[in-house]
């Protein structure tokens, strides 16, 4: 029914069309600042008078838009809501339910510029990094809706005489859905239109540095057709209404992008059994990393520089598979650390909205810059900084590349995820004491080995254990169905976003079986 799939392709600003394109939407966008957007429940608009505000990472004073706040009676609401609608929903054709996803993302498609200039203003992603998220929602909504119509006639079975059997998938029930702020868009539509095409109903809570982008994909679900009730909007502080969502005895499953701590914490909460909870939820848990970039003596160091110097400090380092390690072998070390310094003396930091279509933009909040900027502190008494405290302007929350060198395995900086533009290099005696320290954190997501010699790119394949393992070229950009992605130990339940195995994440299989 649906042509293969293929990943979206990116745009070139240097190029007249698209730059213009862009710079029209941001202008566009510009004129939607402060804009209110509702909670979603059961189909009703509820504007509260408690609100979220957005404002632009990199201008103080610039409202990207003022959103609904709920509370914990609303989010009871949301959850009894989307219960109420599982019936229905659920038993819906599951080809249907993918050719809303394959609309949305023709809507998206048709929206992409006014969707990246809305994160360039409400995440202060760049222009390519922003158009790259929107492409990877598309990617996700394509596949997904793809992945459904193949899922949806089961798995064959072994012939039994004198019986028909068969295996089928059928939804789970009511998905809480909780993504992060730093892929407002991709990880966030990825997690709600599994949970969607796969028959369950959704409360969807975004990130509250994020809710604006969130709003605009529920709109764009409700033109492409998705029914009220299904996909209930529920923007507010985790803090506040993120257990009622999460223990509440009607949530079956939960799915959630972000960091470790929070991440555990709802592990923990969903195990516990409440009154009236016929049923063990599940979570589908992606978390923080500590991802790292291995080069050895053997490698091509200007393709190794590049790589680390994108990876660490393109969208701020707030990826989660972003270079926050470099492990060089002592014999390229220094030549290394040159390479990268001279590149990165060269990145641009502003508010990257502005036509001027910047590398670095600001880090997402105030909390989030004085984290960074400890960082900074702990990390100069760690190593030995490099390159540090560059210019940047006055009015938004930037912070420029920083490189610390000579940093000890175990150091802070070294271990602990920062989440900003700050990388610590580390010096390897040789390739197995670099492999030893790229595995020596407790997470796995990400990382990259950077190497000519064949049986250290064989050895690797075994011995680096991360869930996206990348032989030179950079650590972050995987794409959807290319790198399904998703990583080991603290850096979650290794549920392979935008993998052939995700959609039963979301799905309980039925076996059933009718003797002649
Ligand atoms: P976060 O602080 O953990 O927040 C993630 C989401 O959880 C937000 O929607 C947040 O809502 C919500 N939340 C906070 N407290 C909650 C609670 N007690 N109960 C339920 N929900 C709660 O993470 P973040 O700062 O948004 O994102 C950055 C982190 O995500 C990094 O650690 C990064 O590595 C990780 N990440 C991982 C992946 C991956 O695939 N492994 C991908 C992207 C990001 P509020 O915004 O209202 O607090």
């Amino acid at each position: 029914m649906f042509t293969p799939f293929r990943t979206e392709s990116y745009v070139d600003f240097s190029q007249n069309t698209p730059k213009r394109e862009m710079l029209h939407a941001v202008d566009t966008v510009s004129g939607q600042m402060g804009r209110e957007y509702p909670l979603r429940i059961g189909g009703e608009e509820i504007t509260t008078s408690d609100k979220i505000k957005s404002l632009n990472p990199a201008a103080y004073r610039q409202t990207v838009g003022l959103v609904s706040k709920a509370n914990a009676d609303q989010a009871d609401k949301a959850v009894r809501s989307a219960a109420d609608n599982l019936k229905w929903w659920s038993r819906t054709d599951p080809e249907a339910r993918a050719r809303i996803l394959v609309k949305a993302a023709a809507i998206m498609r048709r929206r992409i510029y006014e969707l990246t200039a809305t994160m360039c203003f409400e995440v202060s992603k760049s222009w390519i990094e922003g158009y790259a998220g929107v492409c990877e929602a598309i990617d996700f909504l394509e596949f997904y809706g793809r992945e459904m119509v193949r899922l949806s006639s089961g798995q064959p079975v072994t012939p039994y005489e004198g019986e028909e059997n068969e295996y089928r998938y059928i939804p789970l029930g009511v998905c809480v859905v909780i993504p992060p702020w730093n892929f407002p868009c991709a990880i966030m539509a990825g997690m709600t239109s599994a949970a969607l095409v796969t028959g369950n109903t959704v409360v969807l809570k975004p990130a509250s540095t994020a809710p604006v982008i969130a709003a605009k994909f529920v709109e764009i679900m409700k033109e492409a057709g998705l029914p009220e009730g299904v996909l209930n909007f529920l923007p507010g502080s985790g803090g506040a209404i993120g257990d009622t969502i999460v223990e509440h005895p009607l949530t079956r499953l939960i799915a959630f992008t972000g960091s470790m701590e929070v991440g555990l914490g709802i592990f923990e909460k969903a195990a516990k059994v409440h009154k009236d909870q016929i049923w063990l939820k599940r979570t589908v848990l992606e978390m923080g990393g500590k991802d790292c970039i291995v080069v050895d003596e053997t490698a091509d160091l200007d393709a190794a520089a590049d790589g680390a110097v994108n990876a660490a400090f393109s969208f701020q380092g707030q990826k989660c598979s972003a270079c926050s390690r470099l492990i060089a072998h002592r014999d390229i070390y220094d030549v290394l650390i040159d390479r990268i310094v001279d590149r990165a003396k060269t990145i641009t930091v502003g508010n990257t909205a502005a036509p001027e279509n910047l590398y670095m933009g600001a880090v997402i909040d105030e909390p989030a810059y004085q984290k960074i900027k400890e960082y900074i502190a702990i990390g100069k008494k760690e190593g030995r900084a490099v390159l540090a405290d560059g210019k940047v302007p006055d009015g938004g929350y930037f912070i420029p590349p920083t490189i610390i060198t000579d940093v000890d395995r175990n150091a802070r900086i070294a271990q602990e995820e920062i989440f900003g533009p700050v990388l610590a290099v580390i010096k390897a005696k040789d390739f197995d004491d670099g492999l030893e320290i790229a595995n020596g954190t407790i997470y796995g997501l990400t990382g990259a080995l950077y190497s000519n010699e064949r049986m250290r790119l064989e050895r690797a394949r075994h011995e680096f254990h991360v869930g996206n393992l990348y032989f030179n070229r950079k650590c972050t950009g995987a794409l959807v169905d290319v790198q399904p992605f998703g990583g080991f130990n603290m850096s979650g339940t290794d549920s392979k976003a935008g993998g052939r195995d995700y959609l039963q994440l979301f799905m309980q299989g039925k076996s059933i079986c009718e003797r002649w």
